[in-house]
Order: structure tokens, then C-alpha cells, then sequence
């Protein structure tokens, strides 16, 4: 039809990496949908236009993770709601007219919040615009299981909940059923239809053809054990007997560049690669047999597509620890903290236990939901045409900024 583009903008912030990859899969998946008739912006709002604190969440959230102890204590310490619509309002308040700013520069027909601390002063703003009947504001959740309370924000038109666990939260915090639709979490489009088989990925990334390859990572900031349980899959899958390897070991270190150079300085006895941020994880996942990470749900999604049964070997207190059980209990998984456990499992896998590995993979394929992301577009979709023909929106700027015509 004659009907102009439709904008969206795309709230995230680049703490860990699951924000942004989420963030990427909604907009990879409105690009194969509806190709031209939406435009997506993804953008780190706070960092862009607000001060500190808002603009520093990456660098707090680093430090606070690299610091159990203190994230613990800002996870819990924050969850009381009094406690964090005030401090929010006070942020708010400090910088309405930065966020008003970066928010209407994009001119937004639908706003996506793939963030726990993006729905309040957002609405905030739309509300102080006058413009909450125009624009659709919607919530995509993506901790599986147990989420902050700053991701329920009622005043939403829609929140996708990744399973029926954070469903039933939200309708307990004063959801409407029609407000609330669980599709799972979104992963990236390259995931879903990935089609290469794991041969042709093997010669692709320079990796061993034949032995069982286990990939070890610790989400967008390579964190967790790492270190210690690739020292001890270098012993454990090595037949000292036999004198061969039995396995190889893929290590994606993400941003954790200390973590890179000292693995890639070290001597091993079985094939061994070191990587550092890739921006490819459909293909390494699906060039290995099982994986080695930190409860981090988008990694968790991935694996479950890719059929790779999972040993999770740390969590991020709080958000994180939901998606634990989420996955030993479906049996799709193990959870154990120790290096040289995590190293006895995979040499088990590799070697006698061969059932179990079977068995566990077919499980995370029937918990895998590729198409969500699919869903929650396609449903966002509707919900833009149940507003009717977009009247052109009165963005009407109250600061002195001057908006960009892009
Ligand atoms: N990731 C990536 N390249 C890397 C390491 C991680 O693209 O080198 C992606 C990974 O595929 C997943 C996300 O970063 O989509 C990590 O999200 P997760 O929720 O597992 O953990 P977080 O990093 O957010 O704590």
C-alpha cells in the first residue's frame, strides 16, 4: 500500500550480550517479514543521550558481575517496587528532557524495550507527550525464568514473556491476559535458519572432521569458570593410554580479551581453538556436539535450537538463576560448578556415555523454540494495524534539540 514506513525503535543497553543479540534478532526477523515497511533502529538510548548513571550501565554492570557480591545486592536491594519507581522518577525527572530527546528523534511508531530498566521513563515520556494512544510500547522479556520486577510495567500494550513461568509473574503483577503473549525467547534468525551441516562447517571453520568437538564460553563477556575447566578438558579428553585425543575444544572468550591471550599462550594435548568475540555463534554451535557456559538465557535459546546438550557451570545471581532448572529439569542439561566435573561429564559423552548425549540433545530440541522471534514480530505487526491507519505522529520537541530528518 501508499502507507509510510513505520518506525521502531529498539531499546537496549550493551550489558552482557544477550540484550543486544536480542535486540538484533527482532530486527533481522521485521527486515524478513515485512522487508520495507518498517524501519528499525536499535539503540543504547541511555548511553546516547542521558548522564551517569543511565549512560554508565555497561561499565556498572561489568563491575558489579565481576563483583558477586555487589550485583547480588543491587539485584535484590532494587527489587521492592518502591524502591525503584522512586529512584527511577528521580532519574526521570533529572533527565527528561535528554531521554525525550533521544527518544523522539526516531520519531517512533512502535518502541520495543528488550531491557529491565527501559519501560518506566520511556512511558514517562510518551505519557508527558501525550502520545500513549499512538505510539504501541511493548516489552520483550529476556531472562527466562526469574526476572526483575522492573521488566512488568502495566502501562505496556504488550509483554512477551519467553515461558508460561514469567507469564504467570506478570499476570500476578497486574497483567491483563490480552497484554501478555509467551512465544519463548528471540533468537537471531541466522539460528532458526541456519542450513549448512555440521561437515561443511567444520572445513569452514578450520576444526577437526572427526573427533566430537565441545565449545566452552561465558556469554558476551566471557565470564565464569573458563580458565580453569579448559585446563581440565585438556587432561580429561586425552587418552593417556591410547596416547590420542579423544575430543577437541572450541573456547569463545567474547569481549574477555585477558582470557584470550592466556588460553592462546598454552600448551595442550588436544586440539584446542581460541576465539574472541564472534559474531557467527550459529555456525560454531553448529559445528559442535555440546557446550560449556554460564546460565545465560540467550546462549541457553541458541544451544537448544542447535541441539547441543549443555552443561551450565556458573549463573549471574538473580536473573540468571531460573534458568538453571529450566534446563536440568527438562533434561536438556547438567549444572555443576566444578571444572573437573564439567571435564568428566564431556569426556564421558565423548566416550561411554554416548546414550546420554543422544538423549539430552533430542531433549533441548523439543524445548527449542526457533520460531519466537518470528512470532513476536508478526504479533506486534497486528497489533500496529489494530490502531488503524498511523495517523502521522505530533512529535513536538520541549527541549531545544533539534530532531534529524532520517
Ligand atoms: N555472543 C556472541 N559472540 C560471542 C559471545 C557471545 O554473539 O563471542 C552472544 C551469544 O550468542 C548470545 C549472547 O552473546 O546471544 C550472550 O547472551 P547470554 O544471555 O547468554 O549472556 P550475557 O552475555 O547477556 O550475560
Amino acid at each position: 500500500g501508499a502507507e509510510r514506513t513505520k518506525n521502531v525503535l529498539v531499546l537496549m543497553s550493551d550489558t552482557g550480550g544477550g540484550h543486544r543479540a536480542s535486540a538484533e534478532a527482532i530486527r533481522d526477523a521485521f527486515r524478513i517479514e515485512f522487508g520495507d515497511e518498517y524501519r528499525i533502529f536499535v539503540k543504547d538510548v541511555w548511553k546516547e543521550y542521558t548522564g551517569w548513571p543511565l549512560n554508565d550501565m555497561e561499565r556498572s554492570y561489568k563491575f558489579m558481575v565481576k563483583h558477586v557480591q555487589l550485583w547480588r545486592l543491587a539485584f535484590h536491594g532494587t527489587s521492592p517496587r518502591w524502591i525503584h519507581s522512586s529512584y527511577l522518577a528521580a532519574i526521570a525527572a533529572f533527565y527528561a528532557k535528554e531521554v525525550e530527546a533521544g527518544l523522539m528523534e526516531y520519531k517512533p511508531d512502535i518502541i520495543i524495550s528488550v531491557h529491565p530498566l527501559m519501560q518506566h521513563i520511556p512511558l514517562w515520556v510518551l505519557k508527558w507527550q501525550g502520545l500513549q494512544k499512538k505510539v504501541v510500547f511493548v516489552t520483550v522479556i529476556t531472562d527466562l525464568n526469574s526476572c526483575h520486577p522492573t521488566w512488568f510495567h502495566p502501562g505496556v500494550n504488550r509483554c512477551y514473556c519467553p515461558s508460561k513461568e514469567v507469564a504467570k509473574r506478570a499476570l500476578c503483577d497486574g497483567f491483563e491476559e490480552s497484554q501478555v503473549r509467551v512465544f519463548g525467547l528471540p533468537i537471531r534468525p541466522s539460528f532458526a535458519r541456519a542450513v549448512l551441516s555440521k561437515d561443511d562447517l567444520r572445513i569452514e571453520l578450520e576444526i577437526d572432521p572427526d573427533l566430537p568437538a565441545v565449545l566452552l564460553m561465558g556469554g558476551g563477556e566471557g565470564m565464569g569458570p573458563v580458565k580453569e575447566t579448559a585446563r581440565a578438558l585438556g587432561k580429561s579428553l586425552y587418552d593417556k593410554v591410547q596416547k590420542k585425543p579423544i575430543g577437541q575444544l572450541i573456547i569463545i572468550c567474547g569481549r574477555n580479551k585477558s582470557l584470550a591471550t592466556t588460553l592462546e599462550s598454552e600448551e595442550w594435548k588436544i586440539p584446542v581453538k581460541v576465539r574472541g568475540f564472534e559474531t557467527q555463534m550459529q555456525k560454531w554451535m553448529g559445528a559442535c556436539d555440546c557446550i560449556i557456559t554460564k546460565a545465560g538465557p540467550g546462549t541457553i535459546a541458541e544451544a537448544l535450537i542447535r541441539g547441543l546438550p549443555i552443561v551450565l557451570n556458573d549463573y549471574i545471581p538473580g536473573q540468571e538463576k531460573g534458568n538453571v532448572p529450566y534446563v536440568v529439569e527438562n533434561g536438556a542439561g547438567v549444572f555443576t560448578r566444578s571444572p573437573k566435573e564439567t571435564a568428566r561429564i564431556v569426556a564421558g559423552w565423548f566416550s561411554t556415555n554416548t546414550d546420554e548425549l543422544k538423549r539430552m540433545s533430542e531433549n533441548a530440541l523439543k524445548l527449542a523454540q526457533p520460531e519466537a522471534v518470528f512470532d513476536i514480530v508478526k504479533d506486534i505487526h497486528e497489533l500496529t494495524l489494530q490502531r488503524g491507519p498511523l495517523a502521522k505522529i505530533p512529535y513536538v520537541l520541549t527541549s531545544s534539540f533539534t530532531s534529524l530528518d532520517i
